[in-house]
Parts: structure tokens; C-alpha cells; sequence
């Protein structure tokens, strides 16, 4: 697809494109040990230019074997986050949960996103504004179930975390709609 294509694309994906849909609200800050206080927010514009030109680089690669994963992973959470799942909307153990904590790669264990930037959605998934840092979350456009959508992965492990919309509440405007298999809190 030409590159001026894809940024229209990309440009015109609108929240009724996704199977996460629906809009949040709330205030929401950029704060917190594990959060680069000094990072402007995020927005669709930012998305665009890494799902084109890809994420500043990771701290660390973890790359592993289906069978290693396998072995770490419950089957349902090797379904979603291996081979890119999409758990049932108001099951995941994160859904309406918001006490406070780090929200980490249930594969890697990379801090991805803050409870602070959690917001409820109305979605049935765990829905953040922004995630930690900038090099923690890789975005592919996904063109799957004749939709176009920014998929979200682990940019160190390559675990399937969800897809990210331009309807957010926060400053950046952004809903990372992820999947409660796809994490694991810690406590602050
Ligand atoms: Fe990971």
C-alpha cells in the first residue's frame, strides 16, 4: 500500500473500528516512579509515526520459543498474547479493577502502563491513556477481520497486548485497549 494511503488510513480510523470500543473520561496525569514525568503525551500523530517507522528502541530483546512460552504461560494467556487473542470483553481480571500499581507484560515482565493512567472505558478491557514510556509498547497496523486498527505488543517480547484508538480522554487523546491476560500488576 502506498505510504500516502496508509497514513489516510490510518488517519481516518475512527472508534467504531474496533472490537474495543466505547469512550472514556476522567483526568488523567503523567506521573509515578515508572513514569518519564518529562514525556509529552502521546498522540495519534505519535502512533502513525511508530506503527511506520517503529518504536525508539528497547531497553532489552526477550525473545523465546512457543514451547518456552508455553511452558510460562497458562493456555488461555499463550492464546492471547502469543497468538494474538483477544479475550472476552468483561472477563479479564483487570476489567474494572483500578487499585493502584504497575501494570507489567505478563510475558516479560516489562512495566507497560500505570494505574494512574487507567480510566474506565465503558469497553470491557483494561483501557489506559498512555503507557510508561515510549520504547516499552510496539504498534503494527492490523488489517485483520476487514478492519484497519493499530495493534499494541510488548516491544521487548513481542506479546500481543491489544490495539490502541484515537478516542481516549487524556491530553494525548489515546485509549490503549488491552487485554487483562496480556498483564500482570505489581504493587507500588
Ligand atoms: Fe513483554
Amino acid at each position: 500500500m502506498p505510504r500516502i494511503v496508509l497514513l489516510i488510513s490510518l488517519a481516518l480510523l475512527t472508534p467504531l473500528m474496533g472490537s474495543c470500543q466505547g469512550h472514556g473520561e476522567g483526568e488523567v496525569m503523567r506521573q509515578g516512579a515508572s513514569v518519564n514525568q518529562n514525556m509529552p503525551a502521546l498522540t495519534w500523530k505519535d502512533v502513525i509515526h511508530f506503527a511506520e517507522k517503529g518504536s525508539p528502541p528497547p531497553d532489552r530483546r526477550v525473545v523465546m520459543s512457543d514451547t518456552e512460552w508455553r511452558q510460562q504461560l497458562s493456555p488461555e494467556e499463550f492464546r492471547i498474547t502469543r497468538l494474538k487473542g483477544t479475550e472476552r470483553a468483561f472477563t479479564g481480571q483487570y476489567c474494572e479493577s483500578h487499585a493502584p500499581g504497575v501494570y507489567a507484560c505478563r510475558c516479560c515482565g516489562t512495566e507497560l502502563f500505570d494505574s494512574r493512567e487507567k480510566f474506565e472505558s465503558g469497553t470491557g478491557w483494561p483501557s489506559f491513556t498512555q503507557p510508561v514510556r515510549d520504547n516499552v509498547v510496539k504498534y503494527e497496523k492490523d488489517t485483520s477481520f476487514g478492519m484497519v486498527r493499530v495493534e499494541i505488543l510488548c516491544n521487548v517480547c513481542d506479546a500481543h497486548l491489544g490495539h490502541v484508538f484515537p478516542d481516549g480522554p487524556g491530553p494525548g487523546g489515546l485509549r490503549f485497549c488491552t487485554n487483562s491476560a496480556s498483564l500482570v500488576r505489581t504493587g507500588e
